[in-house]
């Protein structure tokens, strides 16, 4: 018995202009880890989740589930640190599914929504529970499987790494035999591609490399709503013995690199979480982006200036443009007037604002704070963040109702 081939794949998907997912592909370590929080926050954290995974390299005593286990809670040590130390990063987090193999056992440690499973027979089990909460409604019975594939908040996590300074981690272990395909991905693809299709296209590929880029492309074709990440690995017969594999380091992904890629992706500290800031990921990262690089256009050649001064005509020109300039700035204040939503100030306290969820700059938001509670963001579970924090733009009353109710929730 041996680790046999492997394959990992990710991709932005076709509506997300940025990829929150992470994966690690260090035989025989393996992992996803599938991001969230505002600006580049969700990056952040299934990164530095993939690091200190990938630094993992040097066997000890603990058995395989302890190890893997282990590995996690630093994760969610280092993240959760983090989160607190950046105010750019308040609230974020990342679910990690990691699969450690030895000998012919594997060892699974799972936090999130994202997924392992294992094809044997013909068949797709899946070996790992989502902490989600519409799992979590589908196992008391209030939701089918069919109504939580498009329950609303689907995408909505009950446990997290990076938002408690201990996380509950879910660990398993189970058998390999020759033949076995194990899968680890993200909610981007288990909610766009049916367990049905994911299985025949693994069986339909001639390798697995091939296999994870049709599963993507599967999930695309769906609508590829999310990022989509996938990795895979397969145990076959042999005579070589899997502890070969545990003699660590091929060189891949070393710390040196990895600072580089985390130094490029910090987050400004002024920056309140929002989804719609966009600050390019350098290039030499190699993340997945879908918009093409803003070209400066040339600088047009300079006009021969008219003697003559028509400034009868000036000045109406003048006064047309003063009047729409007007015009916009009205209308920008009408409706900026109306709009609110919820959020966090530098603080991390839980605050309507006015405006729109933007930064013009690093020190100039569309927005201003309105009304400040007392409920501080790290109160809220990960999954309440995400539901509260939706940057949905919403009345005064509105807003104010939807932190009262969470307020009411906590107590005092
Ligand atoms: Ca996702």
């Amino acid at each position: 018995m041996r680790l046999g081939e492997t394959a990992g794949k990710t991709d932005a998907g076709r509506k997300r202009r940025r990829n929150e997912d992470a994966f690690v592909l260090e035989p025989p370590l393996f992992a996803v880890a599938d991001g969230m929080g505002g600006a580049q926050a969700g990056e952040v954290a299934s990164r530095l989740a993939a690091a200190a995974l990938r630094e993992f390299h040097e066997a000890d005593d603990l058995a395989a589930e302890e190890r893997v286990r282990a590995i996690v809670q630093e994760a969610n040590r280092r993240i959760y640190d983090r989160a607190r130390s950046d105010a750019g990063a308040t609230g974020m987090g990342t679910t990690l599914t990691a699969a450690l193999v030895e000998r012919e056992q594997i060892a699974i440690a799972h936090v999130g929504d994202s997924r392992a499973y294992r094809i044997r027979g013909g068949r797709l089990e899946q070996l790992t529970e989502d902490h989600s909460l519409v799992a979590d409604l589908m196992r008391s019975g209030r939701l089918t499987a069919e109504e939580a594939e498009t329950h609303p908040q689907r995408s909505v996590i009950t446990r997290a790494l990076g938002t408690d300074p201990e996380v509950d981690v879910d660990t398993m272990t189970v058998d390999a035999s020759p033949g076995d395909v194990f899968l680890l991905c993200s909610d981007g693809l288990t909610t766009m591609v049916p367990e049905d299709d994911i299985l025949e296209l693994v069986a339909d590929s001639p390798s697995l490399e091939a296999a994870a880029g049709t599963l993507v492309k599967a999930a695309n074709r769906e609508g590829g709503e999310d990022n989509v990440t996938v990795v895979l690995f397969a145990v076959e017969s042999g005579e070589a013995g899997l502890e070969e594999t545990l003699v660590a380091g091929d060189g891949r992904g070393s710390d040196d690199d990895l600072e580089d890629t985390l130094a490029g992706l910090e987050v400004p500290a002024s920056l309140h979480a929002t989804e719609t800031t966009v600050v390019a990921p350098p290039e030499e990262a190699g993340w997945p982006r879908d918009e093409p690089e803003a070209r400066e256009e040339p600088e047009p050649p300079p006009v021969p200036r008219k003697r003559r001064r028509h400034w009868r005509r000036r000045l109406l020109w003048t006064a047309l443009f003063l009047a729409f300039v007007l015009l916009v700035v009205a209308g920008a204040l009408w409706g900026l007037s109306r709009a609110y939503f919820v959020g966090a100030d530098e603080e991390g306290n839980v605050t309507v604002f006015q405006g729109l969820p933007y930064d013009v700059s690093e020190d100039v938001g569309l927005y201003r704070a309105r009304y400040v509670s007392r409920l501080h963001a790290s109160q809220l579970s990960a999954g309440e963040r995400t539901e509260l924090f939706d940057h949905e733009l919403v009345s005064y009353d509105e807003a104010r109702a939807r932190v009262d109710r969470y307020e009411l929730e906590v107590g005092p």
